[in-house]
């Protein structure tokens, strides 16, 4: 069969158990069969599992645009369809014999759209705590060597008592 994106050779490519026809060493896109896709997806479920990719000569571009031939059918071309809003694929799909054609790298978005990866909230870095006795003591220094030691202890006027304003202010 011949690669409906850059007219090279499809080679036999296994996913899991699935036979499909790739473009191995070519722009390494794939083509599914009717229900291929599915199974595929069916036999991963886990979103992180990785699935098998063919490989792909980076030489070789493709056009998204162009208008493919089916490799399976003889005259039919190919239906261009969004797949999804979220995943942005445009499905390159075969209405006769509903085979899909998949360019490299639109496998992994759709499976990313079928089974989006769990939210991982990113870890908050904790704010570093303020070392008040280190920081008072690092003013102490900065003010020793400045004024000298202290003479004497610092006298601290005791706060109004809250009661007794309150007391104070209903007497009057
Ligand atoms: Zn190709
Ligand atoms: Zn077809």
């Amino acid at each position: 069969m011949k690669c409906p994106a850059c007219q090279g050779q499809l080679r036999r490519f296994k996913i899991g158990s699935v036979n499909l026809d790739a473009c191995e060493g070519g722009c390494g896109g794939i083509w599914f069969d009717y229900d291929e896709l599915v199974k595929v997806d069916c036999e991963h479920p886990d979103p992180n599992q990785t699935v098998a990719t063919p490989q792909y000569d980076p030489a070789v571009s493709v056009d998204d645009y162009a208008v493919r031939a089916c490799p399976h059918c003889a005259e039919e071309t190919l239906d261009k369809k969004l797949f999804s809003l979220g995943s942005g694929v445009i499905l390159d799909r075969c209405l006769e014999c509903r085979g899909v054609w998949l360019d490299r790298g639109e496998l992994e978005k759709i499976r990313e759209s079928l089974h989006p990866r769990p939210f991982k909230p990113r870890p908050v870095p904790r704010k570093p705590r303020l070392l008040i006795p280190i920081t008072f003591a690092v003013i102490e220094q900065v003010r020793i060597l400045h004024l000298g030691p202290r003479s004497g202890t610092l006298q601290l006027k005791r706060p109004p008592d809250k009661n007794k304003i309150a007391k104070s202010a209903r007497l009057g």
